[in-house]
């Protein structure tokens, strides 16, 4: 039996008992009525952040000038070790930011890969996000390595035994991600570290769609290396820089490919020739931007306040209740779950399917101020990021949704689709 009745009531009651209620005023909501679903694609802005990033414009950059880098130079790490301590579950000097996910995921796979070169394959998963899916092509293609394809399901995520299947002694890395893009199913990462230590292969995690809302045990369930971005349920904004973790007893066997001076010993010794730090830091390549970078510590300030444990209860709350109301009210418009039953093997967003999901998407976007995403084939995704998302919001949105199915307006829309979807 559901532990919810269906009414607006219920998740009005659930608004009031709300531990993290407060949260969703140090967001700024420019449209009051907009219903915004897609915090895993981009999380909001909070509201400290204009003048924080602004301060860091007119003291750090106009008045500092060049003087400003004695401090930003720590930035990176600092926030590295933020991360790590609050959102990430690893140790001080693990974590640090650099890059973008996708260029952090080719300099640690070509660095596990260099690791072990007795070892001529790598793996992937076949419905991960693409940009690692290429990445892992690339890398193959480059290094004349075999790529094995693991195919999980793509609504029930990984099957930890179709892993197994692909794992032997020719494995050196195994690229993953924590929680699915599509269907938000989460893996079991204790059990996928172990099974490829067993093998002799590290793993590779991308944490994109976890961090900041699913708690992330690195140390605890022993991961080796991971990636991940700042811009969904870290609030750091577009484009903000990604992280990069790397266990401690790794770093100093690792080298990655980019020969950058941020990852050089004594880096204004400007010596002749390239000779990596042995911190976590060998793992930058050059000057980080400072302003996206600024923009990520109001957001972090507010995740630490928070407390991934409680936006983890309260974004699985949200998350049971899309998926109940979903069953009431949209079910019988031809939907259906496209993420896993369970909520504990489901990340913070829900998907749903439906033959017109792209037109429904466009529609809601348009005409029922209801903003979440469409996903390849025919899925529409909810995201309900818990720091800012009421109970009603997602009740609200799931009505809309109901409301204009029945209306049949997304009908007079295109097909085609938009080149941002
Ligand atoms: C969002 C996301 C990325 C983004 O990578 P960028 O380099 O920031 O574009 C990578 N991997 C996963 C799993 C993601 O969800």
């Amino acid at each position: 039996m559901s532990r919810f009745d269906g009414t607006r009531e219920e998740a009005e009651r659930h608004d009031r008992a709300d531990p993290l209620g407060f949260l969703r005023d140090r967001f700024v909501h420019a449209e009051p009525d907009l219903l915004y679903l897609d915090g895993n694609s981009l999380g909001r802005l909070p509201a400290d952040t204009p003048e924080f990033v602004a301060d860091v414009i007119r003291g750090g950059w106009g008045r500092g000038l060049i003087r400003s880098w004695n401090d930003w130079i720590d930035w990176n790490r600092q926030i590295g070790d933020r991360l790590a301590e609050h959102v990430l579950g690893a140790r001080p000097g693990e974590v640090v930011l650099s890059d973008s996910t996708t260029v952090n995921l080719y300099k640690l796979a070509w660095a596990a890969l260099d690791h072990a070169p007795g070892r001529r394959a790598l793996v992937v998963d076949a419905d991960d996000f693409p940009t690692n899916r290429y990445v892992a092509q690339g890398l193959a293609r480059q290094r004349g390595l075999d790529l094995r394809v693991v195919h999980s399901d793509m609504d029930r995520g990984l099957d930890v035994e179709s892993l197994r299947a692909v794992l032997d002694d020719q494995v050196a890395l195994v690229v993953l991600s924590h929680v699915a893009y599509r269907s938000g199913a989460l893996a079991d990462m204790a059990a996928v570290n172990a099974l490829a230590r067993e093998a002799g292969a590290l793993v590779l995690w991308d944490l994109s769609h976890a961090a900041g809302t699913v708690p992330v045990r690195l140390t605890e369930d022993g991961a080796d290396l991971a990636v991940g971005c700042t811009y969904k349920y870290l609030n750091g904004g577009p484009g903000s820089p990604a992280f990069l973790y790397v266990r401690r007893s790794l770093q100093r066997r690792l080298r990655q490919p980019i020969q950058g001076w941020f990852g050089q010993r004594d880096q204004f010794a400007m010596a002749p020739g390239f000779d990596p730090v042995d911190t976590v830091d060998r793992f930058l390549t050059g000057t980080p931007p400072m302003l996206s970078t600024a923009a990520l510590v109001p957001a972090l300030a507010l995740v630490e306040e928070a407390g991934v444990d409680r936006l983890r209860a309260k974004g699985r709350l949200l998350g049971e209740l899309a998926v109940d109301l979903a069953a009431r009210r949209l079910a019988p418009l031809g939907f259906r779950l496209a993420s896993p039953e369970d909520p504990d093997r489901r990340g913070s967003h829900v998907t749903l399917w439906h033959p017109d999901a792209w037109r429904i998407c466009r529609a809601l976007a348009d005409e029922a101020g209801v903003v979440c995403d469409y996903r390849e084939p025919d899925r529409l995704r909810i995201g309900p990021s818990p720091a800012y998302t009421r109970f009603t919001d997602v009740w609200d949105a799931l009505e809309r949704t109901g409301r204009l199915v029945e209306s049949g307006r997304h009908t007079r829309l295109p097909r085609a689709k938009a080149r941002i979807t």
